[in-house]
């Protein structure tokens, strides 16, 4: 059995439910509770046949970890164990989805769960006129969910496993989301996305204005946004910012920058040069 027919299997299943709740009920009451034989059972029918004769939740907690996460991190106490289960196999589903080469090379291909996704919740179209994909896409043990359209490149994300708050000293390790509320955020923030109605050049300016270098390391968009940022500063366009991540800076830089018939040509020409690869009208 693989992990998608094991993910297949318990998703939905009830015995499966209620074997989770009983993981964290025990959790809660620091593991005095013996697993009773049935649960036990369940686990043997679902294949999750190394828990068998494991009295003790932490180390079911354990195995199930490393049958599900061989770096075993740690799990924040507030992550029910259904949620870790169901995001640490799609992490491992994800992982699976690859296309070999001949040579034995392979890359990773996103997974694609636009289907599962529509069937939790609405994406609304996007302004553009086509219908969002939702892609999942892992890097060692993360996960980041995407709503995105192929035909204009609007894009929003969300993190399905994230560590616990620095501030938070009653807990540690990682959170897993819900899948189905990770799945409405996401939802959320791609129709509020929509909802703006902001022009791909509106949005390319806005996006290449505030490029950062720290994270991303394209050289032609890392050129093209210092070209930008030192025409806007040079020029007395809009000031620089007081801090980095001073709220609606970009935005009010960006209106003022669209003003400009200079700035436009250059993003114009960028999104001239990028955009033969999207789906013609
Ligand atoms: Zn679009």
């Amino acid at each position: 059995m693989d992990y998608k027919e094991l993910f297949t299997k318990l998703y939905s299943d009830k015995c499966f439910h209620n074997f989770c709740n009983m993981v964290d009920q025990l959790k809660r009451e620091e593991n005095k509770i013996e697993l009773p034989c049935d649960t036990a059972l369940l686990l043997i029918a679902a294949n999750v046949d190394y828990i068998k004769g494991n009295e003790n939740i932490d180390a079911i907690h354990m195995l199930v970890k490393n049958y599900l996460n061989p770096n075993g991190r740690s799990i924040s106490k507030n992550t029910p164990f259904y949620d870790y289960f169901v995001i640490a196999n799609i992490i491992l589903i994800a992982m699976d989805n690859k296309k070999y080469f001949e040579d034995d090379k392979f890359i990773q291909l996103p997974l694609d769960f636009t289907v599962s996704a529509n069937s939790i919740c609405k994406f609304d179209t996007c302004s553009c006129g086509y219908k969002p994909k939702i892609i999942f896409s892992s890097f060692i043990n993360s996960l980041t969910g995407k709503a995105m359209c192929k035909k204009c490149g609007l894009s929003v994300k969300k993190m399905f496993v994230h560590e616990t708050s620095f501030f938070d000293k009653s807990d540690n390790g990682e959170i897993y989301e819900n899948l189905e509320e990770g799945i409405k955020k996401l939802a959320d923030s791609w129709n509020k996305e929509v909802a703006k109605g902001e022009s791909i050049l509106h949005r390319t300016m806005r996006e290449l204005l505030s490029y950062d270098a720290e994270v991303c390391v394209d050289p032609i968009l890392y050129d093209l946004h210092q070209k930008l940022y030192s025409y806007m500063v040079d020029n007395n366009i809009y000031k620089k910012p007081n801090y980095w991540n001073e709220r609606g800076y970009w935005e009010t830089a960006t209106d003022k920058m669209m003003e400009c018939g200079e700035a436009v040509k250059l993003v114009e020409y960028y999104l001239w040069e990028n955009m033969p690869n999207r789906i013609a009208d």
